[in-house]
C-alpha cells in the first residue's frame, strides 16, 4: 500500500466503499422485495379460496359446482374435498402429494420435485351437516422466477458496476489531484533550475488544493525576495570594500618606494600589501559571483583557440608551481577550438591549477591534459597532494567551503604568513567560480579524489566545430 500513489489509494478506497454500498443497498432490496412477492402470493391464494366458496352451491340435496374452480385463476389450483380427503371437484398441480392432510386456514409450502407450492386448505360447509374442505395451491417457484432472474441480472451487473466505479473514481481523483502533481512539478522545476522567480499558479480556487498553491507562492515570493536582497547585499558589500582596499593597496606601494626604510618595517608593508592583495581578488571573486547571481555579469562569447588559451594558463601557472617544486606536464592538442568567454576560461584554467599547486605536494607533479571528441572538448587537472575526503568532496562547490585539511593547512601557514598561501588567497570561492564558468559554457565538471593520493578535475565543455 505503501508503494501506490494518492491517486491509487483514492480509486481504490472510493471502489471499495461504492461496491460495499451497492451491495448493501441491493441486498436490502432483494430481501425486501422477495418478502413482498411472497405476502402478495399468499395474498392471492387467501382471496382465490375464500372466492370459491361462491362457486359452491347444495341444489337439491347435492352438490353443485362452477366450472370457475378449473380455471387457476391468478395462478391458483383449487380443490374440493369431502371431510374424508377424497377429491370432489377441481384441479391440482402435476405430481402434487395429495396425501397431504388438512389443516384449516393455515398456509403452508409443499415441494414437489423442483417446484416449491404455497398451500391454504378452508373448511366450507354450504348446508349443514355438508362439511368441505377447499384446497388452494399456488407455485412459489413461478412466483419467485421473475425475482430470480432481476437477482442474476443484478449479480452479473455487480462486477461492471464496481469496474465503472473504478474507471469513473480514477478519472475523477486524477483530476481532482492535477494541480497537485503541477505544485509537484513546479517545485521540481525550482529546484532542478534553481530559478526562485517561477510560480504555481493556480490561480482563484477555494479548495485546500488551491489555498495550499497561493502559500506556496506567496512563500516562493518572500523567498525570491529575501535572496534578491542577500545577493544585492554581498554585491553592495563587495562594491563598497574595493575603494578602500585599493587605497591601502596604494599607499603600500607608495610606502614601498620610499627610500630609507628598514628591512624590517619592508618586511611588514610587504605582508600588508600581499594580505590586501588576497583580499582584493577574494572581493573581486564575490562581486563576480554575485553579479553573476543577478544574471548582471557580462559573457562575451565568442569563437576562441582553446588550445592556445590553455597553453597561455599553463605558462603563467609553471614559475608559481615551480616555486613549490611542482612539475607541471601539460598534453595539450593542437587546434581546439570553442565558443566561450576568453576570461572566464582562462580564470577556469588559473582556479584549477591554482588549487593543484597550492594542495599538491611539494616536489610532486601536476598533470593538465586537453583534447576533444567529436562534439565535446575535455579538459582536466591532476595532483599527487593532499587530496579531498569522501566528506567533503560533494561540498567543494560551495561557496566558502573550505575542507578541514585545507584550512588546518591554511591556518599554519597563515602563522607563518607564508607568501604561497597569500597568492593562492585561498577564499573558499576558487570552485564556486569555476561551477559558473562551466555552466556559463553548458559543460560539465567532476572531481575525484583519494586523499593523500591527489585529485583530479574533468570538465568537458561542448567544442565549436571547424568549418
Ligand atoms: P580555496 O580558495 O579554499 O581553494 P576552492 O573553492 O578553490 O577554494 O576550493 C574549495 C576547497 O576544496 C578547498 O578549500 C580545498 O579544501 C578543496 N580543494 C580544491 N581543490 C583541491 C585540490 N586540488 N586538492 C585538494 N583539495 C582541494
Amino acid at each position: 500500500m505503501k508503494n501506490l500513489s494518492l491517486k491509487q489509494k483514492l480509486t481504490i478506497l472510493y471502489t471499495v466503499l461504492m461496491t460495499v454500498n451497492i451491495c448493501a443497498v441491493l441486498a436490502v432490496l432483494f430481501s425486501l422485495s422477495n418478502r413482498e412477492i411472497l405476502s402478495s402470493v399468499q395474498n392471492r391464494l387467501r382471496e382465490s379460496v375464500t372466492g370459491a366458496f361462491d362457486d359452491i352451491d347444495w341444489e337439491d340435496g347435492r352438490l353443485d359446482f362452477d366450472s370457475d374452480i378449473l380455471e387457476l385463476e391468478n395462478g391458483v389450483y383449487l380443490s374440493v374435498y369431502d371431510m374424508d380427503g377424497a377429491l370432489l371437484y377441481g384441479k391440482i398441480p402435476y405430481g402434487f402429494d395429495q396425501s397431504m392432510d388438512f389443516r384449516d386456514g393455515q398456509v403452508r409450502r409443499q415441494k414437489t420435485g423442483s417446484v416449491e407450492y404455497y398451500v391454504l386448505d378452508m373448511s366450507y360447509a354450504p348446508e349443514e351437516n355438508v362439511n368441505l374442505m377447499v384446497r388452494g395451491t399456488i407455485s412459489i417457484t413461478d412466483a419467485e422466477e421473475s425475482f430470480r432472474i432481476t437477482l442474476r441480472l443484478a449479480l452479473i451487473c455487480l462486477p461492471l458496476l464496481v469496474v465503472l466505479t473504478a474507471v469513473l473514481g480514477y478519472f475523477m481523483t486524477r483530476r481532482t489531484l492535477r494541480p497537485v502533481a503541477h505544485i509537484t512539478e513546479t517545485v521540481l522545476a525550482i529546484r532542478e533550475e534553481e530559478d526562485l522567480s517561477r510560480r504555481i499558479g493556480l490561480g482563484e480556487g477555494r479548495d485546500e488544493i488551491y489555498r495550499l498553491a497561493s502559500t506556496f507562492d506567496s512563500l516562493l515570493g518572500q523567498i525570491e525576495d529575501s535572496m534578491k536582497r542577500e545577493k544585492q547585499f554581498t554585491s553592495d558589500v563587495s562594491h563598497e570594500l574595493r575603494t578602500p582596499l585599493s587605497v591601502i593597496l596604494m599607499q603600500c606601494d607608495a610606502l614601498l618606494a620610499r627610500d630609507g626604510l628598514s628591512g624590517e618595517v619592508r618586511e611588514e608593508i610587504t605582508v600588508i600589501q600581499r594580505k590586501a592583495d588576497s583580499l582584493s581578488r577574494m572581493i573581486s571573486q564575490l562581486l563576480l559571483l554575485s553579479r553573476a547571481d543577478q544574471g548582471r555579469e557580462k559573457v562575451t562569447m565568442e569563437i576562441l583557440d582553446f588550445t592556445g588559451l590553455s597553453q597561455m594558463a599553463a605558462a603563467e601557472m609553471e614559475g608559481i608551481a615551480a616555486a613549490k617544486g611542482i612539475r607541471l606536464e601539460t598534453a595539450i592538442s593542437p587546434d581546439i577550438m570553442v565558443r566561450g568567454d576568453e576570461t572566464l576560461l582562462i580564470r577556469l584554467w588559473l582556479n584549477l591549477l591554482q588549487n593543484a599547486v597550492t594542495y599538491g605536494k611539494e616536489g610532486g607533479c601536476i598533470h593538465m591534459g586537453l583534447w576533444e571528441d567529436e562534439d565535446m572538448v575535455t579538459g582536466y587537472v591532476e595532483d599527487d597532494g593532499i587530496g579531498i575526503s569522501a566528506r567533503d568532496l560533494p561540498h567543494i562547490w560551495e561557496r566558502f567551503y573550505r575542507a578541514d585539511s585545507s584550512r588546518s593547512n591554511n591556518g599554519s601557514s597563515q602563522n607563518n604568513n607564508d607568501s604561497s598561501q597569500d597568492n593562492n588567497s585561498s577564499s573558499g570561492l576558487g570552485l564556486s567560480m569555476v561551477q559558473w564558468i562551466i555552466s556559463v559554457h553548458k559543460g560539465t565538471i567532476q572531481a575525484v579524489s583519494e586523499p593523500g593520493r591527489g585529485s583530479r578535475f574533468t570538465f568537458r565543455i561542448p567544442k565549436e566545430k571547424k568549418s
